[in-house]
């Protein structure tokens, strides 16, 4: 067995009932996508509209796609017709467009909206007080090709757990805030995308249900 198999199965085998892996292939080549669905992966993340386009017409139909990393409104149409879930969703333009495109593709997309909690500034994602007016404002509500299914986050890039622990810990306190004042009867808005590769064992701890996992899974990238 190869060690992307071998890491599929090791954490995949570790994380708890209600925590999904999604394996983040980013900047890896299509083959080492096929080695971890070989062993069983069907959740993928890609940060790159065109690598994501690529990769799903190369590779199994049955895979879902999760789009993780900054979305230009201008690359939605490249991805609507197939992606499974939008992680990084940071503004209301973007909400807007992607729920054009859907009703043009004739779907409704699971979307996250990011949330940042971060230190460093240049991390993006809507800080809790724009989130929380834009979902005050209520234009989301008319959107019927989006599903807005929770919160998505990213830790400072820091050794300090204790730091990213508190961070992840706003998110999830931000996340249960969101989903009684907003989502209380919408049973969609049920995940908590936080952890990576260095810290998903805390994110964890803090509620995540869906870790997002590259360079642990497939190695350090090319680029
Ligand atoms: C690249 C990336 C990941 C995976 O990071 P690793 O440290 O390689 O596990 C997770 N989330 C986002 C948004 C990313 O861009």
């Amino acid at each position: 067995m190869g060690i992307i198999q071998q890491q599929i199965k090791e954490i995949t085998g570790s994380i708890p009932d209600g925590v999904r892996l999604v394996a983040v292939s980013k900047y890896h080549p299509a083959a080492s996508v096929r080695e971890a669905y070989d062993a069983g992966q069907r959740i993928f993340g890609e940060s790159h509209a065109l690598e994501l386009k690529s990769k799903h017409e190369e590779l199994p139909k049955d895979i879902r796609w999760h789009f993780i990393g900054h979305l230009q409104t201008n690359k939605v149409k490249y991805i609507i017709d197939y992606v499974d879930m939008i992680h990084s969703v940071d503004s209301i333009r973007l909400l807007r467009e992607i729920e054009k495109q859907a009703s043009k593709a004739g779907r409704t997309v699971r979307c996250l909206l990011q949330l940042h909690v971060a230190r460093e500034e240049t991390k993006f994602g809507f800080t809790p007080e724009e989130c929380r007016d834009m979902l005050q404002e209520g234009e989301w509500r008319r959107m019927s090709h989006v599903s807005l299914c929770g919160i998505m986050c990213m830790a400072s890039n820091t050794d300090d757990t204790m730091q990213v622990k508190k961070e992840f810990h706003t998110a999830r306190l931000f996340y249960e805030e969101v989903k009684k004042t907003f989502f209380a009867n919408a049973e969609n808005f049920c995940e908590c995308s936080w952890g990576m590769s260095d810290d998903f064992p805390i994110a964890i701890e803090e509620g995540s249900t869906l870790i997002r996992v590259g360079s642990k899974i497939f190695g350090t990238r090319q680029q």
